[in-house]
C-alpha cells in the first residue's frame, strides 16, 4: 500500500535503529524521505540503499543538537518543496549513569540532544507543517517516561517532558491542522540497548514483565509511526501510543 503517497516525511536520527526503520517503512509507502543523522557515514549508507531501490529520499547530516544544522534543513526542505508532511521527532542518546553521580557534561549532553534537539525540531518544523494544511508531528518518547528503572532517572526524565510537550503542542498546533502524538517504545533491539540485553539476568527479568515476551523490533515501532503519520489517525491528535509487547501495562 502506499499510504504516504507524494508526502513529505523528514526523520530525525535515522541512520540507525527505530529512525533507520521508520524512514525504509515510509519510503516503502511513497513518501518522500528527509533521511538525517548527525551520522555522516550512516546518512550516506542508507540513502544509498534507497536510491537503489528506486526509492525517493534526501539525506542530510544533521544533528539536532545544532540550531544551525536545523536551520538549513529547514530551508533546504522549504526551498525543495515549500511544505513538509510528517516529521519522525527520533534522534535520541541514553546516558546511563547513577544519578547520585552523574557528571555535569552526561546531563548536559543528555538534554541538548533528547530534549532542546526535540523541541528545536518541534517548533521549527511548523512553518512547514503548517504550509502542509495537515501535518503530522510524531515524537519519540519511551515507557521511561512512565517507569522508573535504575541508572535511568536522567534519560526518563527527558522523555517525561517529551510526552508533555505532545500534549501541549496538540493544544497549540491543533488549529492550523496539524497533529502531534508520541509513541512510547518499551524494550527494543536496537544498539541503544544492545549492551544491556545482552546481560542475561537482565533481559530474563525484563522478559518476565513483558506480557508477548520477546523484545520489540526497530520495525514494531516504525508501523506505529506509519499509523501515527498517514491519514488512519486523522482524528487522533494528543495520544502517545506504547510499542512495548504490554509491559507499562502490568504491575
Ligand atoms: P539508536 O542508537 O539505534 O539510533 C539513534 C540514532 O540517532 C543514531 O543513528 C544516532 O547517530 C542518531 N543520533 C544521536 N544523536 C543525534 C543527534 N544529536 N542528532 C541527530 N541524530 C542523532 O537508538 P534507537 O533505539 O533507534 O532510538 C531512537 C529513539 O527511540 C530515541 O529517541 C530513543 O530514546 C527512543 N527509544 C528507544 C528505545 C529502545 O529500546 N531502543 C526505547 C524507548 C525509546
Amino acid at each position: 500500500m502506499q499510504r504516504l503517497k507524494d508526502k513529505i516525511a523528514l526523520v530525525t536520527g535515522s541512520g540507525a535503529g527505530i529512525g533507520r526503520a521508520v524512514a525504509k517503512l515510509f519510503a516503502e509507502e511513497g513518501a518522500h524521505v528527509y533521511l538525517t543523522d548527525v551520522d555522516g557515514e550512516a546518512v550516506t549508507r542508507a540513502a544509498a540503499e534507497h536510491s537503489a531501490r528506486g526509492h525517493a529520499v534526501t539525506g542530510m547530516t544533521v544533528d539536532v543538537s545544532r540550531g544551525q544544522d536545523v536551520s538549513a534543513l529547514m530551508r533546504t526542505i522549504e526551498k525543495a518543496h515549500r511544505r513538509l508532511d510528517v516529521v519522525v521527532n527520533n534522534a535520541g542518546i541514553n546516558v546511563r549513569s547513577d544519578f547520585r553521580t552523574m557528571s555535569d557534561a552526561d546531563w548536559v549532553r543528555l538534554r541538548e540532544v533528547n530534549l532542546d534537539g526535540i523541541i528545536r525540531i518541534a517548533r521549527d518544523a511548523f512553518p512547514l507543517l503548517k504550509a502542509s494544511g495537515r501535518g503530522s508531528l510524531v515524537n519519540m518518547a519511551s515507557i521511561m517516561g512512565h517507569r522508573g528503572m535504575r541508572t535511568l532517572a536522567a534519560y526518563g526524565a527527558t522523555k517525561g517532558a517529551i510526552s508533555a510537550l505532545t500534549r501541549g503542542l496538540a493544544v497549540e498546533y491543533g488549529p492550523y491542522n496539524i497533529r502531534v502524538n508520541a509513541l512510547a517504545p518499551g524494550f527494543i533491539e536496537t544498539a541503544l540497548t544492545e549492551r544491556v540485553l545482552k546481560i542475561k539476568a537482565f533481559s530474563d527479568a525484563l522478559l518476565e514483565q513483558t506480557p508477548l515476551k520477546r523484545f520489540g523490533t526497530a520495525e514494531d515501532v516504525a508501523l506505529a509511526a506509519l499509523f501515527f503519520a498517514s491519514d488512519e489517525s486523522a482524528f487522533i491528535t494528543g495520544a502517545e501510543l506504547a510499542v512495548d509487547g504490554g509491559m507499562a501495562a502490568g504491575l
